[in-house]
This record gives structure tokens, C-alpha cells and sequence, in this order.
């Protein structure tokens, strides 16, 4: 379909982040300008800063405004946040977005790309789907206060919060997306030790499973799952996973595919999405123009994706395929690959590359 856009701009909101987050976030605009050109989406950015920058200019890690300001966006395009170095009570960006927005379904891809041997041996091509509002991370946990508490200086408690609508959701997206690849989907649990929380999560897969019989459903439990990935990843297709298990899950299998730098994932809800690479802000490297930006290219694409599938518009489609395959050609050859896949380039020259790749 051909969507008129000369009036309404789509626009997404910025939030750059911390570490590496700047630099990946710059060189995924000068990808998202190149798509806009090319494909004429009429796209417009506004900044909405968040994390340590926003901590010093705005005294908040998430202002209201900059919160605001992604509410009212048509999508939100984020970079890595450095939590760890958060001092006490500040808001965890990530946390702050995915519960508020209901961006309850993490997708996230795992595939090998061209001329990139992956490390089982055989390519891979998964997708981590991942429950992303409650599971074991304490600030999801509670209404009021939080899900860690030490009664005693020699005793911790942290507690995982499981939900028949949290499940159920989250199995539902996993089981539309396998309608869409190889129609085959792994629920990862530890059943066999939380009997009764993931015994919750595994009734709900299984009651959407049995809707969807066109689809192949199996289970494994997580400490196994992590060996059958280095054994084989290509196995899998569409992988659902409560909030931590998944989030272990994804890391490996995108450095199965290849490397954490080309770990693309949004966050998605019935009214939201939000992009946002799978890794965090790799302070190690920061500033240095050593990070590989695919990841957060490859998630600006998916949220492309998002908005073209509903609203209706091919354009969108088209576009965030044409991201897809920009990074393919760039990323096969070995003179313009970025450090971490052992080549020479820079993240913002890396960038440059795959907007000049981009062909309508
Ligand atoms: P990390 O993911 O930032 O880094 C792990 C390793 O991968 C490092 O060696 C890093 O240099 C490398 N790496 C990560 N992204 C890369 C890229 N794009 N290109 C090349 N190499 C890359 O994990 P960490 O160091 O354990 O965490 C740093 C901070 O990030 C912490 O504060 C953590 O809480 C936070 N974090 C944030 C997110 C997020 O924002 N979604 C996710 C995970 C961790």
C-alpha cells in the first residue's frame, strides 16, 4: 500500500543513552536519514535524553519530559543505559519504558549473516522471544518497593513475579511470530525446580499452543537449553522465555550468530515499541569509535517493521528490508567490518557505509 505521508511526519523519539549509546544511537540516525530519503517515510527525530547526561542536565536518569516526549512518539529509538553506575534510587531507563509503555514482548533475533562463520558451525537463524515486565528483576516485582530485601545483613531474598496474563501474552507473540518463520516454538523453564512459577508459565504456553496446532511446540529446561545452543542453535526457531532466562539466552545466541554488537531487539507492546540493541554500554569501549552499531541498526529496523505492520504501510516494510539487507552487504566484507568481527572500521564510518549501501 502507498501511505500519503505529506502531512503527518512518523516520528520517533531519541533517547541516546550512555557509553557506546551516543555513538551507535548517531550512526543508527545517519542509517534512519539515509531510509527516509530513500524511501520517502517522512521521518522525524526529537531528542529525548535520558541516563547519566540527562542526570547532570536534568537531575533524573528519565526526565518526565523526555518520558513524555517517547508517550507521544509514534516509536522510540534508545540506546544502551549504564544502570551499574546509577547511584541509588535512579531511574533505570529500561525498566522505566518497558513497564510503563506495556512493552511486555522483547523480540529478539539471533541470525547469522553473510560471509560471518557462526560459532556452532552452522547458521543460525532463531528469535529469542522474551517476557520483559516481571519475571526475577526486582524493580518489576512490586507495586510499592521493590523485589529484593536483606532482613538481616547475612540474608537476601530476591523474588520473581510470574502472571497467567504475563505468560499468556507473552506466548501468544511467540506463537503469531512462528506463524510467520519455520512454525516451531521452545518454551525454556526450569519447571523442575520452580514448580510452581514456571509450572504458571508453562500452563499458559501450553494453553496457547494448543490454539495454534499448525505449530511444532516442544519445552526444555533452561540449564539444557543453554548446552543444545553451543551444540546446535540452528535447531531453534522461535525460542519464549520468561524475563531473565531470556535475556541469558539472547546474549549467547547472538554471540552464537556471529557477536553481541549485531544483536538487534525491540521492545513491544499493544500501543508501543521501542528499539533498543540487546547489549549494554560497553563502557569498556566508549568514546573510543570502536563499537559495532548493527545492533541498534538492525532494532531501528525492526521497529520500522513494527510500524509498517500496523499501520498498514509497505513503505515502512520496504524500508526496514532494505536496512536488512544495507547490513548483509556491508557486514560480508571483511574491510568494512567493525572491530569486534575483526575488521577496521569505525562505528561512525560503519555507519556511513550502511546508509550509502541502502537502495530503494
Ligand atoms: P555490555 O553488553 O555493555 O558489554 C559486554 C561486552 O560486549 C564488552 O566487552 C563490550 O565491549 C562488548 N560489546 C557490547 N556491545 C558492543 C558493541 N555494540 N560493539 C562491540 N562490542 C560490544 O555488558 P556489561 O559491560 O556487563 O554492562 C555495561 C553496562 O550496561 C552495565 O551498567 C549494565 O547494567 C548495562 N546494561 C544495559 C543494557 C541495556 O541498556 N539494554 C543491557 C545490558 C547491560
Amino acid at each position: 500500500m502507498t501511505t500519503d505521508r505529506s502531512n503527518s511526519a512518523i516520528r520517533l523519539a531519541v533517547m541516546a543513552g550512555d557509553g557506546i549509546g551516543p555513538e551507535i544511537t548517531a550512526a543508527t540516525l545517519a542509517v534512519l536519514q539515509a531510509a527516509d530519503r530513500a524511501f520517502g517515510l517522512n521521518l522525524a527525530f526529537e531528542d529525548a535524553p535520558i541516563g547519566l547526561a540527562a542526570l547532570r542536565a536534568h537531575g533524573s536518569t528519565v526526565p518526565d519530559e523526555s518520558f513524555a516526549r517517547a508517550q507521544a512518539a509514534d516509536g522510540v529509538v534508545m540506546g544502551p543505559v549504564d544502570t551499574a553506575s546509577y547511584p541509588e534510587g535512579a531511574r533505570n531507563p529500561s525498566a522505566w519504558m518497558r513497564t510503563r509503555l506495556e512493552l511486555f514482548a522483547n523480540i529478539r533475533p539471533a541470525r547469522s549473516r553473510l560471509g560471518l562463520q557462526p560459532r556452532c558451525g552452522k547458521p543460525v537463524d532463531l528469535v529469542i522471544v522474551r517476557e520483559n515486565t516481571e519475571g526475577f528483576y526486582a524493580d518489576r516485582s512490586m507495586f510499592v518497593g521493590n523485589g529484593e530485601m536483606m532482613p538481616t545483613p547475612d540474608l537476601a531474598i530476591a523474588i520473581r513475579k510470574i502472571t497467567r496474563e504475563g505468560s499468556t501474552r507473552i506466548a501468544e507473540s511467540a506463537f503469531r511470530l512462528a506463524m510467520q518463520r519455520r512454525k516451531h516454538v521452545t518454551a525454556v523453564h526450569k519447571a523442575n525446580v520452580l514448580r510452581i512459577s514456571d509450572g504458571l508459565f508453562l500452563e499458559c504456553t501450553r494453553a496457547v499452543a494448543a490454539r495454534y496446532p499448525q505449530v511444532k511446540y516442544e519445552e526444555r529446561i533452561m540449564d539444557a537449553m543453554a548446552a543444545l545452543l553451543v551444540r546446535d542453535a540452528s535447531q531453534f526457531d522461535v525460542i519464549v522465555a520468561t524475563n531473565m532466562f531470556g535475556d541469558i539466552l539472547s546474549d549467547e545466541a547472538a554471540e552464537i550468530s556471529g557477536s553481541l554488537g549485531l544483536a538487534a531487539s525491540i521492545n513491544a507492546g499493544t500501543d508501543h515499541a521501542l528499539a533498543q540493541a540487546q547489549h549494554g554500554s560497553a563502557p569498556d569501549i566508549a568514546g573510543k569509535d570502536l563499537a559495532n552499531p548493527s545492533s541498534l541498526i538492525g532494532s531501528a529496523a525492526m521497529l520500522l517493521a513494527w510500524l509498517g505492520e500496523r499501520r498498514g504501510d509497505d513503505g515502512l516494510a520496504r524500508a526496514s528490508a532494505g536496512i536488512e539487507r544495507a547490513l548483509d552487504e556491508v557486514i560480508a566484507k571483511p574491510e568494512w567490518r567493525t572491530a569486534d568481527l575483526g575488521g577496521p572500521l569505525g562505528t561512525k564510518a560503519f555507519g556511513e557505509k550502511v546508509a550509502a549501501a541502502l537502495k530503494a
